[in-house]
């Protein structure tokens, strides 16, 4: 089984729980679908980045976030990051919500999984073109994250130019659009840290003083 589908099946609420078979092949024939159909995309730029006091500089933007500010410690870079699948998963989802619900819900699951695992696809390509001129890459910290502002959202979709990019937007609630996306900041030092693939939820490091939490 990959990651892919044991993540989807553990955003299903299974966790310890075995899955009945029917079940997995309903979530392996969705997740298969998925793959077919999402066109995924990304997009980052890199800003050089100040902080003093809790309080982060970027350009003209100023962050107030006591966790985004331990996450990026030591960063004098920071990537503006935002990862989309695309218009066909909320399609998908849609049509199976009014046809079959229980697909739905797994499509929803699915999505979330491949969602994620595209976005660590991403982070790894960024890391490795950085690590030639000696920068590495902290965990992504998203808007809405612990006490970093939802409302920043407009602001990193601005800087990225993501709606003629990417096709990614916000409603005024600032919930993306298309709902399957992420939008996040980067931090780059000097340091190289043994990040976890999967961020620090994952991740055994429990000392670190850059842990998001
Ligand atoms: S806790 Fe782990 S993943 Fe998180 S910043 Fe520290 S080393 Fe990286």
């Amino acid at each position: 089984m990959n990651r892919e589908i044991r993540e989807a099946i553990r955003y299903l609420g299974y966790g310890r729980h075995a899955i009945d078979e029917q079940t997995l092949a309903l979530v392996e024939c969705s997740m298969e679908e998925l793959k077919a159909k999402v066109r995924e995309r990304f997009i980052y730029r890199i800003f050089e980045l100040s902080q003093k006091d809790g309080v982060l500089q970027i350009g003209d933007w100023t962050i107030e976030s006591k966790g985004l500010s331990r996450n990026l410690k030591g960063c004098g870079r920071v990537a503006a990051f935002a990862a989309t699948l695309g218009t066909e998963a909320d399609q998908m989802i849609r049509r199976a919500s009014v046809m079959e619900m229980a697909k739905a819900v797994v499509l929803q699951s699915c999505a979330a999984a491949l969602l994620e695992e595209y976005c660590d696809d991403c982070q790894e390509e960024i890391a490795k073109e950085l690590s030639c001129e000696g920068w590495y890459l902290r965990p992504r910290f998203s808007p809405g994250y612990g006490d970093f502002d939802i409302r920043h959202q407009e602001k990193l979709l601005a800087l990225l130019q993501a709606d003629k990019k990417i096709g990614l937007t916000m409603t005024k609630s600032c919930m993306l659009t298309p709902t399957k996306s992420v939008t996040a900041l980067i931090g780059i030092s000097r340091e190289q840290i043994p990040c976890h693939r999967q961020g620090c939820e994952v991740c055994e490091k429990a000392d670190c003083l850059y842990r998001r939490a």
